[in-house]
């Protein structure tokens, strides 16, 4: 076969950069703070309920929307922590991960010739699965404004929208650059899709990585969005345990209905008793939470104090775990090809990095930008600073 036999929608969908630096990482022997996951295991009690799940022949089939145990466990959390109501039999989905549900959301809701509003940067199943839909994306920039937050123009946001708008996904905390948005940012996106009539499609993984007493805000608490919003998580980035793909969807019965008719034909069902576990880990004490942002709060410090040492302009991000970094004041900006730049970076100081340029289609905005991982254990990340700081030296 002489031509892609991929099908065209897919075809600007290659391999992704992360693969080509983790083995980057491996071959220089760098610190890898390019790969956005843990390096250690979650809470043990969470570990301990899969195993018990296992060993109690938790192993067939769940139900098609989840375990009740997942569901109920679910249900409390966004009562507990959001004072949202959601009926638990049918209000809530479990799926394989956040990324199942966002795909199961799109082909669901999207007609071919739908348009999907989205911002850039932006986690990059979004554009695989709007293409998948057959739908296509409009893109509004998030730029650092002069104290390095980052902001979009709402006036930019108004224009992206049109008649063939179906819906707006809306990522917070944000991945990459760490925004988390702001109750008036919250409130215009809100008001945008009642104007306009839209669905709004939340990806909240990192909701309860929020920094400096901020507080996560979902969209789905604005008034008039209840009946609109498609609010997905996962237990992956909170609990430690990215690998078991445990994620969920809350909306209204008819909306959990049409993405429970898609989803039912990708995976139908996932990690039985991962969902049990998962369910363990919602149901945890405060002060599981409060721990964990802690501790992620002092390791965002620690790489941010190494980053700026090394001559990086930093935007401190306000949640995730992830931090942006300009190399610009490093490298100079004319000619600057952030790709070339972290092929390079393992040779300059021995660390490996995500270039955010792979999340951009105005590929401009995120040339100079670099995105680091501080999801890693203490030394890790001392050793990476170490080595950071080298290049600030030079
Ligand atoms: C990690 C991540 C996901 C994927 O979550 P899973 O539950 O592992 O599928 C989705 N969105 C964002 C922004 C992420 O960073």
């Amino acid at each position: 076969m002489t031509t892609n036999p991929l099908v065209e929608r897919m075809q600007s969908f290659g391999t992704t950069i992360f693969a080509e630096m983790s083995s980057l990482a491996v071959a220089t022997e760098s610190v890898n703070l390019g790969q956005g996951m843990p390096d250690t295991d979650g809470p043990l009690e969470v570990a301990e309920a899969a195993i018990a799940a296992i060993r109690d022949g938790k192993n067939q089939y769940p139900p098609l929307i989840g375990v009740p145990e997942l569901r109920h466990a679910v249900a409390e959390h966004q009562k507990r922590f959001y004072a949202l109501d959601f009926d638990p039999d049918t209000e809530v989905l479990a799926t394989a991960g956040a990324t199942e549900a966002i795909a199961a959301t799109m082909l669901a809701l999207c007609e071919p010739g739908d348009e999907v509003v989205l911002f850039e940067p932006y986690y990059d199943s979004y554009a695989a699965t709007v293409a998948l839909a057959g739908a296509s994306r409009k893109v509004v920039p998030l730029r650092p404004d002069a104290e390095g937050r980052y902001e979009f123009d709402p006036a930019e946001l108004r224009a992206a929208i049109s008649d063939r708008t179906k819906a707006i996904l809306f990522n917070t905390p944000h991945n990459p650059t760490g925004k988390v948005f702001t109750a008036e940012e919250t409130a215009f996106v809100a008001a945008l899709c009642i104007e306009h009539d839209l669905i709004a499609i939340t990806d909240e993984v990192y909701e309860h990585l929020v920094f400096d007493g901020r507080v996560h805000r979902p969209l789905v608490a604005e008034p008039g969005m209840r009946e609109r919003t498609v609010q997905i998580s996962s237990g992956g980035k909170t609990f430690s345990y990215t690998g078991w793909k445990i994620g969920w969807v809350c909306s209204t019965p008819e909306l959990i209905s049409a993405v429970r008719t898609a989803k039912q034909f990708l995976t139908y069902v996932n990690g039985g008793p991962f969902q049990y576990a998962i369910a363990h880990g919602l149901r945890m004490p405060d002060a599981y939470f409060a721990a964990f942002v802690e501790d992620m709060q002092a390791k965002r410090d620690m790489l941010v104090a190494g980053l700026t040492d090394a001559g990086f302009d930093v935007f401190v991000p306000e949640g995730t775990y992830f931090v942006t970094a300009d190399a610009a004041p490093i490298v100079g900006h004319d000619d600057f090809d952030g790709l070339d730049f972290a092929r390079s970076l393992p040779e300059r100081c021995g660390v490996v990095a995500v270039p955010n340029v792979v999340f951009y289609d105005n590929k401009e905005l995120g040339r100079t930008l670099l995105r680091f991982a501080f999801c890693k254990q203490v030394p890790l990340l001392e050793e990476g600073v170490r080595r950071l700081r080298t290049m600030g030296a030079s």
